[in-house]
């Protein structure tokens, strides 16, 4: 993995503005610059984890505080029973661009499955 960092540390330390709807010890959610659904925020851990294939052992609780604070904020904003879709994209295929694993929070509209 690579040590160098990316957007979404400038995101958490404020340097650079996001629209921040959701922010814990753990985790920070901000709305997707380029949403594809009505709410789509992006939940992330405070700390650089490049892939999911970067998820361990040693940082396994920062991925169960990205649950947590989704279940949070579905609620906060009414959409727990409506429903929604949590992505995380790895790599290539999985058309990963930003390496700081980010949850995807899609909710608003019925989604299609299959993605495609
Ligand atoms: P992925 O393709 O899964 O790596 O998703 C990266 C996501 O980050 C995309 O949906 C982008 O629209 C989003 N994104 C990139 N830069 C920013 C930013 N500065 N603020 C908010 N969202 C961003």
């Amino acid at each position: 993995m690579s040590e160098a960092g990316t957007i979404f540390d400038k995101i958490i330390s404020k340097e650079i503005p996001a629209e921040i709807v959701y922010e814990d010890d753990y985790v920070l959610g901000f709305k997707d610059i380029n949403p594809q659904a009505p709410i789509h925020v992006l939940f992330i851990p405070k700390i650089r984890i490049a892939t999911h294939n970067d998820i361990d052992v040693e940082n396994l609780d920062y991925v169960g505080k990205i649950h947590l604070a989704v279940n949070n904020y579905a609620k906060q904003i009414g959409e727990d029973e409506n429903g929604y879709r949590i992505v995380m994209n790895c790599n290539g295929n999985g058309q990963q661009t930003v390496f700081h694993i980010h949850m995807h929070f899609l909710a608003g509209r019925q989604l299609n499955w299959p993605p495609g």
